[in-house]
């Protein structure tokens, strides 16, 4: 084996997730927490991320919550529109507290509540393993260091390797992509403080989605849900042809929302497909072993149909650092000798077990309704959505339910 680190605790990625896991376990007192991360620098992929009250609630407990209100406004409502149909709604679901955070933010505020150099960059984990000579668990990076932790937790987005070594199945992909972007209002875009959504029913094409949210009051947030049937199997990296594909695609919409797209600067554009891990895998699936768990979307990712992917991680967190604070002090996380060594061993494997216990039954409830939601939103087949009407109705009656959860304190 190659050259060595040691920690108390290590955390595989450096994403929403893995950011709070390390201020929620020092906040708790751990000290000693490092976090490895495969790219040069900090990440903010995807422009901004909308937080409901479950999110907001966990970002007070992580301390950051007040900083960050007064980076987004506050958004009071949302409106479905059928374009062709001239229909309106009120989408029930956006209800409390909810705001639309540049993720940069969102990451700043979480990374410099952490102490200096926590996050290790340019560290790419290729596997967990088990070291044959103390029977412990190892991570190993690609060039051949080797990390040792007394707890290691997979904070490493859909492609887990972490999640693999749990044994867990490599994730799926939906059959709609998302194109996101921003556009700078200089004068004031003079919409309301609402969520819309605005759908085209385009024939054998299937519906056509696009939101729009606003950031504050000059930067407005759209995403437009793609079906991968549209792009002829291209998939666009390039912002210029991610635009032209967007524009292409929407001719039928009103021209605000056509010249709000036209008119955003290419470098807030991304494209994404969107994975997800089925609902009954995060029902059955493993998510701890030993000393050894994951968290954020390397447990749970799914759909971006309800927004809360991102929430749900920061839940994770609170719950993750409670649960191993509840069993294991700090003073004896870092004791040494082989007696404190198996008892601190015992009391991970109890915190990490119950942990996963207390999450399972909220991502499972919400990976379902996600699942259900984007369903709907882009299957072409009548049957499927006809099925998942009914399951939301029977199972998901109170639509905001999901943004009422408390994770409780840290
Ligand atoms: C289109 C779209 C819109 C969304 N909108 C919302 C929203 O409005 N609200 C919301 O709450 N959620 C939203 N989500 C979900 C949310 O973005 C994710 O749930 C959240 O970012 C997950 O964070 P994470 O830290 O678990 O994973 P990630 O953000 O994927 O972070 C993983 C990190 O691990 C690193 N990494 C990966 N592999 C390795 C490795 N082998 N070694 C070292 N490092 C590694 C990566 O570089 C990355 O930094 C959306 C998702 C999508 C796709």
């Amino acid at each position: 084996m190659g050259e060595e680190m040691k920690h108390e605790i290590a955390i595989v990625g450096s994403g929403i997730g893995g950011l709070a896991a390390a201020l929620a376990l020092h906040r708790k007192g751990f000290k000693d927490v490092a976090i490895y991360e495969r790219s040069e620098s900090l990440r903010a992929e995807g422009t901004t991320i909308t937080i409901q009250s479950n999110g907001w609630r966990a970002l007070d407990q992580l301390g950051v919550g007040p900083q960050l209100r007064d980076k987004a406004i506050l958004i009071e409502g949302g409106e479905e529109i059928w374009i062709d149909r001239g229909r309106r709604q009120r989408m029930a679901f956006v209800t409390g507290e909810v705001r639309c955070l540049k993720r940069k933010d969102l990451i700043n505020a979480l990374t410099n509540a952490l102490p200096p150099k926590t996050i290790r960059f340019g560290c790419n984990a290729v596997a967990v393993k088990l070291d044959p000579q103390t029977m412990s668990t190892v991570l190993q990076l690609d060039d051949n260091k080797i990390i040792r932790a007394k707890i290691l937790i997979g904070c490493d987005g859909s492609n887990s390797k972490v999640a693999e070594y749990l044994g867990s199945k490599p994730t799926s992909l939906f059959t709609v992509a998302s194109i996101r972007g921003l556009r700078n209002y200089p004068n004031g875009h003079g919409f309301p403080p609402q969520f819309v959504r605005m759908k085209l029913d385009q024939g054998k094409n299937g519906s056509l989605d696009i939101g729009r949210i606003p950031v504050d009051d000059k930067l407005v947030y759209w995403y437009i849900s793609v079906p991968l049937s549209r792009l002829d199997g291209k998939f666009p990296d390039d912002p210029e042809l991610m635009k032209q594909v967007t524009l292409k695609i929407m001719k039928d919409f009103p021209t605000d929302a056509v010249e709000m797209i036209e008119k955003s600067e290419l470098d807030t554009l991304t494209f994404t497909r969107i994975r997800y891990r089925h609902p009954w895998e995060t029902l059955t699936g493993k998510f701890n072993k030993g000393s050894v768990a994951v968290l954020g979307d390397a447990m749970h990712v799914m759909g971006p149909f309800l927004g809360q992917g991102g929430s749900a991680a920061l839940e994770d967190a609170v719950v993750l650092a409670r649960n191993i604070g509840q069993k294991i002090s700090p003073l004896n996380l870092s004791g040494e000798g082989e007696g404190q060594s198996m008892m601190n061993h015992k009391k991970i494997e109890e915190a990490l077990d119950q942990y996963v216990r207390e999450r399972r039954k909220r991502i499972v409830l919400l990976s379902l309704n996600t699942y259900l939601v984007g369903i709907i939103s882009g299957s072409i087949s009548p049957v499927a959505k006809f099925i998942a009407i009914v399951l939301l109705v029977i199972l998901f009656r109170d639509q905001s339910a999901h943004s009422k959860y408390d994770c409780g304190k840290l």
